[in-house]
């Protein structure tokens, strides 16, 4: 049975010559790895930066502020 990296989806090579099954090579295992990290540390980042951003409503006024009509 032959297995395909999760990653690029190429054909990988069997777990004994493999060191980075399932993975076809170490860079894919990485950039898989990193994408779960990414995916981790962006949830709270974004809560966080959403809060703080929902606060300030000073662009609203320049918005409103225009009298050229
Ligand atoms: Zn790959």
């Amino acid at each position: 049975m032959r297995r395909h990296c999760p990653a690029c989806r190429q054909p990988v090579g069997e777990r004994t010559v493999n060191q980075s099954f399932p993975f076809c090579s170490e860079r894919c295992r990485l950039a898989d790895l990193g994408k779960w990290f990414d995916g981790q540390y962006r949830i709270p980042g974004e809560r966080a930066g959403d809060g703080a951003a929902g606060v300030g409503g000073a662009d609203d006024e320049d918005e409103g502020g225009g009298g050229t009509t």
